[in-house]
């Protein structure tokens, strides 16, 4: 039999492992595994809305699998170390003669990998890791000189020639395999959810995200045919649903950026699609996934410009820190984004522009806390993502915003929330005020809301007076 390895790839339809074990097995049987890891999902962050929804997800699955004669069976670990013996005895188990991967690009998840490998080798089973989460695998967009991009839009121009050449498209669902004869072979059970250490995140709520490849694609199909075109209008405000929301499936591999792309193809005829904004958000998406591979100390959370970071004297204060997690800053538009976060999971993205900007540069709280707490509460957590957004607002990461754009809380909701709709959503108090008001501090003080916690001009002057230290 050939044994495939689901990880954040959950899904039946353009998943590169699956097909090839299916391809590979030639009518001997295909058996698949997943992996339940709290404490290393505990390390890395995961909130329980994404474990809540990876698990449903995984469930899903589990039925499509079986209706393709490929039960799925569950490994109970605590963290990756654990994995590699688990593997092996399960395939020994079952006489698995294959092991079949798509490959994931962060540090611990590829020394996890490594490691497997090498254990599987020993046993004389082969592994093949594939690339299912990415259209062009880190070490195929390369600069003149064979070296990786340091900088997106020569990267992307790159990709995007890459891909006009190569022009990928998505792999079907492999073909309904013989059954197994084995009864213990049936599949496991999948829990509701799984007890770990981080219980006060957000919860999935599943009338916002439902659960499936079908709300998937019901979700990217309606994008593509009527919403893309307006996307790079739209798609900064945020009282409108202008972008995807197709975040978290993507995250969790529900979809792959693949079918994004074909099915953006399809629905725009022949038009110039590949320059679409969303395809450049969908190639940051690549960008920050490669980096992390090529350039590993990311991983262990440092700068991508230890250089910048070296000029910040980041506050220790947790009074500034505890009001910006709880939407409680006395700057409407911060803390309605923030509001969002702790209610849905998600945060469009223009806010978590402003309220990164908001913690790095006028609190100056170290990014990594917040980028750790945005990771306890957000469906879509992604550790690449994540991290480059994060460094990206602080200035600190590759490509990043020059250290000398801070946000202006009050410019930022003039822009893209002149009628205070997305903050009266969130903090229902403001209602009763009209427009731009609802984004000023002082009257949102006079119906209710916190007094502003630093007063911005001060505190710009002394974030720039930092970062531009010899
Ligand atoms: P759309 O606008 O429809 O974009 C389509 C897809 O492209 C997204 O689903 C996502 O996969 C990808 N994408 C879009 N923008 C970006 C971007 N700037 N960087 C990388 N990929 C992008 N995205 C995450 O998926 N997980 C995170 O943990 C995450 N953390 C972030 C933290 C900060 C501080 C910032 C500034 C951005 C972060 N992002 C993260 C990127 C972005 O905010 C979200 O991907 C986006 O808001 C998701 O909504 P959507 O699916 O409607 O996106």
């Amino acid at each position: 039999m050939k044994l495939v390895w689901f990880r954040n790839d959950l899904r039946v339809a353009d998943n590169p492992a699956l097909f090839r074990a299916c391809d590979d097995a030639a009518g001997q049987g295909v058996l698949a595994v997943a992996a339940i890891c709290p404490a290393q999902w505990a390390s890395h962050d995961e909130s329980p809305a994404r474990v809540e929804f990876w698990l449903a997800n995984l469930r899903s699955l589990q039925q499509q699998l079986t209706a393709l004669g490929i039960p799925l069976k569950i490994l109970h670990v605590d963290t990756f170390a654990d994995l590699p013996g688990q593997l092996l005895s399960l395939a020994r188990r079952f006489h698995c003669d294959g092991l079949y991967l798509n490959r994931e690009y962060c540090l611990n998840e590829n020394l996890r990998d490594k490691q497997v490998v090498a254990r599987c080798r020993e046993a004389g089973i082969p592994v093949y890791g594939l690339h299912g989460d990415l259209i062009l695998a880190p070490g195929k967009v390369m600069n003149g000189q064979g070296l990786p991009f340091r900088v997106f839009t020569p990267f992307s121009k790159t990709w995007r020639k890459i891909f006009t050449e190569q022009y990928p498209v998505p792999l079907p669902v492999p073909p309904v395999q013989p059954p197994v004869p084995d009864a213990s072979l049936a599949p496991d059970v999948i829990p509701d959810n799984v007890v770990y250490a981080i219980s006060n995140g957000s919860r999935w709520l599943p009338s916002l995200w439902p659960v499936g490849t079908e709300s998937a694609h019901a979700r990217l199909t309606d994008f593509v045919a009527n919403r893309v075109g307006s996307y790079a209008a739209d798609r900064d405000s945020p009282s409108m649903a202008g972008t995807s929301g197709l975040s978290p499936y993507l995250s969790c591999g529900v979809i792959s950026p693949r079918q994004c792309l074909a099915a953006m193809s399809v629905a725009s005829e022949g038009t110039n699609w590949l320059n679409n904004q969303w395809v450049t958000e969908i190639i940051w998406r690549e960008f920050y996934r490669h980096l992390m591979m090529h350039f590993p100390d990311m991983n262990r959370w440092e700068p991508f410009r230890p250089e910048v970071e070296s000029r910040i004297r980041w506050l220790n204060d947790d009074r500034l820190f505890v009001a910006w997690c709880r939407g409680e800053t006395g700057y409407p538009i911060v803390d309605a984004g923030m509001k969002q976060l702790l209610a849905t999971g998600w945060m469009h993205n223009r806010l978590r522009m402003i309220t990164a900007s908001f913690l790095t540069k006028l609190l100056r709280q170290d990014w990594r806390k917040g980028a750790r707490f945005f990771m306890n509460h957000l469906i879509d957590g992604d550790f690449a993502s994540n991290l480059g957004g994060w460094q990206w607002s602080a200035s600190v990461g590759a490509d990043a915003a020059p250290y000398f754009r801070i946000f202006s809380p009050m410019r930022q909701a003039e822009r893209f929330d002149p009628k205070g709709d997305y903050v009266a959503h969130w903090l229902p108090e403001l209602r009763e005020l009209k427009g731009m008001q609802r984004h000023d501090p002082a009257f949102a003080a006079e119906v209710g809301r916190p007094s502003p916690i630093i007063d911005y001009g001060k505190a710009r002057a002394a974030s720039l007076a930092d970062y531009q230290r010899q």
